[in-house]
């Protein structure tokens, strides 16, 4: 069994159901019935929390046979398939043979490996079968909270892990996931930003959703002109810029220096991560959208991301 995104179900016609932005890349997560061994505080697969284990974020994720999608996943044109991962014996060697099956049934797409830290010979072995881009579930930013919400990890493992990960997979092909919002401050996620560049690291950037069962489920969602401020962050470092080019620390607070004009940085507010993941809706509502997963989206709210950066830019 695996479990896959129900848009991603939905593009493959393996659910009755019909959206309007559809997934490019297959999202497809390793299945456990009682949850991930990990303990991350805003996650409702892990085995601690009382969710649901269908979800992921705020998307269901239903369980599948792994052959039915074997089956169908020709059909669709998928820019990317990306696998993710959850901690339970022997993951690496179901990973390893998820892929092998995909590779058999004769798809060819780039794959990612999103995971928590794998040793290097592991992260060898996948390179080997012809993952490209690897995700790293760090996802708290700062130190000083990381081991109370991302239980039992130490932010130490991560921060070799993406080293490792750039040495096998080269720069620009490691995505350190990162959720704004979990009770760290702005300076603390920036400069988290910065460092993850600095090693030849990207950043896919999401905002902090809660999740009913989660420790988390009453945690508000991160203020929409604040996650705006981190896109555009996010954007500069990913174009050479340094941190302190960016922004000026006021009174423990980031000030932009930078003149942003929202139409020559778009992309900024774009879903950021490996090429072609556009993750839709996944820590936003329609209504209120953190990340854009299409551009034609994004084009329609240029007037409201305009109005939401406006504090930023004074
Ligand atoms: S950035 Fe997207 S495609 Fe890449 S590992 Fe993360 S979720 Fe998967």
């Amino acid at each position: 069994m695996i479990r896959a995104s129900i848009g991603s179900l939905s593009r493959l016609g393996l659910i009755d159901a019909n959206f309007d932005i559809k997934p490019t890349t297959c999202y497809l997560l390793q299945y456990s019935s009682y949850g991930c061994n990990a303990g991350c505080l805003f996650c409702p697969q892990s085995s601690y929390s009382k969710s649901n284990k269908e979800f992921v974020s705020r998307i269901p994720w239903p369980a599948i046979e792994l052959e039915t999608i074997v089956n169908k996943i020709g059909e669709e044109h998928f820019s990317r398939i990306c696998l993710q991962t959850v901690l339970k014996e022997d993951f690496e060697r179901e990973a390893f043979d998820i892929i092998r099956r995909l590779r058999e049934a004769g798809l060819n797409v780039p794959l990612s490996i999103a995971t928590t830290p794998v040793s290097e010979k592991t992260l060898y072995e996948f390179k080997s079968l012809g993952v490209d881009s690897i995700g790293v579930g760090m996802d708290v930013a700062s130190n000083r909270i990381f081991e109370e919400i991302k239980r039992p990890f130490k932010m130490d493992l991560f921060w070799n892990f993406i080293k490792k990960g750039v040495k096998v997979f080269n720069p620009h092909n490691v995505y350190v996931h990162l959720i704004y919002g979990l009770g760290e401050d702005d300076i603390e996620f920036a400069s988290t930003m910065e460092r993850v560049y600095e090693m030849g690291a990207e950043v896919a950037l999401f905002s902090f959703t809660p999740v009913k069962g989660t420790p988390l489920e009453h945690f508000p969602q991160p203020e929409i002109g604040k996650y705006r401020l981190m896109q555009i962050i996010r954007y500069f470092l990913s174009n050479n810029y340094r941190l302190k080019e960016i922004v000026d620390i006021k009174e423990d607070q980031l000030k932009l220096k930078i003149n942003v004009n929202v139409n020559e940085i778009k992309n900024a507010f774009l879903t950021s991560g490996c090429p072609a993941c556009n993750r839709p809706f996944y820590n936003e509502r329609p209504t209120k959208i953190y990340n854009y997963p299409s551009t034609s989206l994004l084009e329609k709210d240029i007037e409201l991301i305009r109005c939401q950066i406006k504090k930023l830019l004074v």
